[in-house]
């Protein structure tokens, strides 16, 4: 039993749903990404499954589990310069056309304003400006934030539940890995929809709890990065919290993506004390590795198709 830290303060509270049918507990873990103290009870609402982290760390006190190592809080090293000729160009150019490894997949629409909650360092932003959207973007990390000004971007460092409305009113809103983060996604989701127009478009990606990925691993699951992710959602209970706050659930893409689950073996062997240096290297397998990617691109599409991967991405429309 791992104790919780002086500085973190517990909170329990009640599902988004607003029923009292109360909950049954789902396992108990412990932060593993970062191996800092404390346990976490992971439970699921009985009358909508909606699973969350209960108790969880309050929003004053949950940042001492995003220690400065947090990657998406790093900004790059350097100022961004041309790419520079990767080998295998021309197989690569291939795969990407044949092999379908997106896991920030958007609808098809004329370029508009995007609009992107925890938007890192920028990265994305600058994508979609290439392809001809005006740009803006939220993000809670400081450094995150200043380094994607220091390029120009439009960016505003607040959580979403307290942020100011955009400067333009966005066509495409996105949040990637960010609502399993949220302590209010329901608050958040309403905010969204409060600064959209009606049809405008939702993309979200968030871990599915709902996969092979969870049944195998459990606790070993690597999406689980207890106790930042506050909420495990499933296609029924995004699609039903999204309903809640005024958006409809359009598309359910499952990521041909099975990351997690290399990283997730990693934790299994580490769990039974197995093989330590192999348990290290899958633990710490680098998630852009393209052979990696290719090499384990036919058992992922197989389990997308199953709807059986750890990572969805759904599209919503403002109602
Ligand atoms: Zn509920």
């Amino acid at each position: 039993m791992s104790a919780l830290p002086r500085e973190v303060v517990l909170e329990d509270v009640p599902c988004p749903c607003g029923s009292d049918a109360g909950d049954r507990l789902v396992f108990v873990g412990r932060d593993r990404l970062h191996d800092l103290p404390g346990e976490f009870a992971v439970v699921q609402c009985l009358a909508c499954e909606l699973v969350r982290t209960n108790p969880r760390p309050t929003r004053e006190t949950i940042g001492y589990y995003y220690p400065s190592s947090y990657r998406l809080h790093q900004a790059p090293a350097a100022p961004p310069v041309a790419p520079k000729p990767k080998r295998f160009g021309a197989a690569r150019r291939i795969a990407s056309k044949a092999i379908d490894f997106r896991t920030k997949p958007l609808p098809t629409t004329e370029p508009g304003h995007y609009y992107e909650v925890g938007c890192g360092n920028g990265g994305f932003l600058r994508v979609m400006q290439e392809k001809g959207w005006s740009v803006e973007g939220l993000e809670p990390g400081e450094t995150g934030a200043e380094a994607a000004r220091a390029q120009g971007l439009d960016v505003v460092c607040a959580q979403l539940e307290s942020a100011p409305p955009p400067n333009q009113t966005p066509d495409l809103v996105a949040a990637w890995m960010v609502l399993e983060h949220l302590h209010d996604p329901l608050s958040g989701l309403e905010r969204l929809r409060d600064w959209t127009r009606p049809g405008a478009y939702l993309a979200a990606s968030v871990p599915n709890i709902d996969s092979l990925e969870f049944g195998a691993f459990q606790g070993a699951w690597y999406a689980l990065q207890l106790p930042t992710h506050l909420f495990f959602y499933t296609p029924k209970t995004i699609g039903d919290l999204l309903h809640r706050a005024g958006w409809e659930l359009e598309r359910v893409f499952h990521h041909r993506n099975v990351t997690n689950l290399v990283t997730s073996v990693g934790y299994a062997l580490e769990d039974h004390d197995l093989a330590p240096q192999l348990a290290h290297r899958l633990i710490t397998y680098p998630s852009r590795a393209t052979w990696q990617l290719l090499a384990t691109y036919p058992i992922a599409t197989v389990l997308a198709a199953l709807g059986q991967t750890g990572r969805i991405t759904v599209w919503a429309r403002r109602r």
